[in-house]
This record gives C-alpha cells, sequence and structure tokens, in this order.
C-alpha cells in the first residue's frame, strides 16, 4: 500500500525584511493509513510550517515552497488553491492546539459542525444535524442532542477539544493532522483525548501526523517520529528505535530534558542548553553545533559540513544527521542511561 501521504525534498522559505527565513529546509517523510507519525521539535524547529503547509493554508505571497507533498496522489505544492480547498477538511483535516481558535464563539457546536459537514456534502440541514449529533456522540460528549445546541464557551476545555475533534472529523478525512493536541488539557484529559484519537483512528484507518514537543505523549500514541531542529530533519525512524536507540545528541538532549519516559520518576531533568537557532539564521555545518556537547568543531566537520540524513548501521528503519562514529554514539547513550 502507498503511503497517504508523501513529503519530498519540501522546503519552506519567507522572505522577511530581515533576509530569508528557512522555516523548512529540506525535509522528506511519509505516512501510511493507519500510522501515526510524531513530529517533535522545540518551537521553532519548523513543525508546525510543516502541517500549515501540508494543509495548504500558506500564502503563496513572499513564501517560497518547493518539493513535492503528496497528498493521496494529489501533490498540494502545485495543484490549483481551488483543488486545495476541496480537499481541506474532506481527504485532510486539522485539529489546533486551542479550540477556541477553530471554533467560532457566537455559533453554537452542532451549527459549526453542520457547516463543516455541508461543504462537502450536499444534504439537508436535518441530515447534517443528524450527523453532527452522531459525531459528538462518537467523541464521547454525553447527551450530544443537547450539547449540539450550546456555544463553545459552555463546553469545559477537554469537552471543546472534543467537539473540535468532532467538527475535524466530520467528513472521515484519511489524514488528520493534530498540533499540540492536548497540550493545553490537564494530564487525565490528554491521556483520554489521546486515546479517542487512537480509537477514531483504529475505526478510520486514517493517517495522523502528530506536532508535539512532548516525547512522552509521542511514545505513548505514535508509530513513527520525526525529529526536527532548525528546520530540517535530524532523526527519524520507528519510535522504538528513536527513543531507545537515539543516534542524534538532540534526541538525546530531548529525552533527558522530559521527564522519564519509562516509569522512573526520580530522573534529574537537563534542559538543552542555549536556544534553538533563529530560522532567520541557521548555523552553517551541524545546525546543532553551538548547543552539542559532542561537537567537533574548529577543524572537525561540525561547524562547517551539514551532516547528510543516513540509515543508521544495522537498522532499515531508522535515520540520523550526524558526523560522530557509531561506537562514539553508543558511547553517549550508555553513558545517559547509566546516569
Ligand atoms: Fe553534535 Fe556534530 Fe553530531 Fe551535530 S554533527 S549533533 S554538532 S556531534
Ligand atoms: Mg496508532
Amino acid at each position: 500500500e502507498d503511503p497517504y501521504l508523501e513529503v519530498e525534498d519540501l522546503k519552506v522559505h519567507f522572505s522577511t525584511e530581515d533576509g530569508i527565513v528557512k522555516a523548512v529546509d529540506g525535509l522528506t517523510f511519509s505516512v501510511k493509513r493507519g500510522v501515526t507519525l510524531g513530529i517533535v521539535g522545540e518551537s521553532g524547529s519548523g513543525k508546525s510550517v510543516t502541517s500549515l503547509t501540508v494543509l495548504g493554508l500558506h500564502s503563496p505571497n513572499n513564501t517560497d515552497i518547493s518539493g513535492s507533498i503528496r497528498v493521496g496522489g494529489t501533490d498540494i505544492v502545485s495543484a490549483s488553491a481551488e483543488t486545495v480547498r476541496r480537499m481541506r477538511g474532506k481527504d485532510m483535516s486539522m485539529i489546533f492546539q486551542d479550540p477556541l481558535t477553530a471554533l467560532h464563539p457566537y455559533y453554537s457546536i452542532g451549527r459549526q459542525i453542520v457547516e463543516s459537514y455541508q461543504v462537502h456534502h450536499d444534504v439537508s440541514k436535518k441530515v447534517a444535524w443528524a450527523r453532527a449529533v452522531e459525531m459528538l456522540d462518537r467523541v464521547g460528549i454525553p447527551q450530544p442532542d443537547k450539547r449540539a445546541k450550546q456555544y463553545p464557551h459552555e463546553f469545559s476545555g477537554g469537552m471543546r477539544q472534543r467537539a473540535m475533534i468532532a467538527m475535524s472529523l466530520v467528513n472521515n478525512p484519511n489524514l488528520i493532522i493534530a498540533d499540540e493536541p492536548t497540550t493545553a488539557l490537564d494530564v487525565t484529559v490528554q491521556a483520554q483525548i489521546l486515546d479517542l484519537l487512537e480509537d477514531l483512528q483504529r475505526e478510520f484507518n486514517s493517517a495522523i501526523i502528530l506536532i508535539t514537543h512532548d516525547l512522552g505523549v509521542v511514545s505513548q500514541v505514535a508509530d513513527d517520529v520525526l525529529v526536527m531542529y532548525g528546520g530540517r530533519c535530524v532523526e527519524h525512524g520507528t519510535v522504538e528505535e528513536v527513543l531507545r536507540h537515539s543516534q542524534h545528541p538532540y534526541t538525546l538532549g530531548l529525552l533527558n530534558s522530559v521527564p522519564t519516559l519509562h516509569g522512573d520518576a526520580s530522573h534529574d531533568l537537563h534542559p538543552i542548553p542555549g536556544n534553538p537557532p533563529s530560522l532567520l539564521n541557521v548555523p552553517r555545518g551541524c545546525a546543532f553545533h553551538p548547543r552539542c556537547e559532542h561537537a567537533m568543531n574548529d577543524g572537525g566537520p561540525c561547524d562547517t559540513q551539514r551532516p547528510e540524513l543516513l540509515p543508521v548501521t544495522g537498522s532499515p528503519v531508522h535515520l540520523a544527521a550526524c558526523h560522530l562514529s557509531d561506537d562514539k554514539r553508543r558511547m553517549i547513550r550508555q553513558a545517559k542511561d547509566g546516569s
């Protein structure tokens, strides 16, 4: 089966008064139906720009997009605005971090879901309303026929997130992009929403991209993971490979900076020193070299040569972009596990 989403050498560059912002700089990945890809990185890594570009939400003004983004075989980059508009909501859909940016305060929840449905289905309002109620029920909202008549402010944060998921999924999209969908929610509700997404994925066999800064969320629900830094991919593979056998010092740094994924609550947190680079001025060589404690600078390759994204020795499902040798990477991993 072909991947439903295939992104190849995607570049998204914005011209600004200060220069060119290379928000995404040569990204390649694919997602099959039924698979969840986690895209991880700090803010400013290019992960959200990637998702907006896949959905065709960037205005072409002062934005230079190259490469290709095939969604169900149609290339979003070269397709007409009209084609992309017709696909959005139906073939691919977005779940935002903050439902209030997606939900209109003055219309009832039901009406908003009805409108999303009627954009793509020539049905009566009555049929669309029944569909909206069905979706609210499906995402676990109690008394959905009553709740459909209420307004966003009458919903709790978790219920609003469920309502937005109902709206995003009302047309059964094959590709769902969820951008930090649970960041604003408390841990219990967060777990419920992630479970809900998994259930819906099983039911509809959709491809999901989950954008997050949280490796805990990734380990919980993703199948594959792509780690972004400075607009590029630094490590990519199955969750098992990337999180258990991390190759890139940046990935290891992220793992060290989150509460442990394996139930050891006593583990010390070590935030990565320094800040992510400005996308206006990504460091040459390896973009991570100013922050990397293993960097080989001043004559080594790290501050001059950009490391290529290459298959990790011995694994068919793992890529990394780092100049370190296999031996050195293993030593770093072992030192981390022992700490
Ligand atoms: Fe660190 Fe060099 Fe590897 Fe970049 S290429 S992550 S600077 S060791
Ligand atoms: Mg899954």
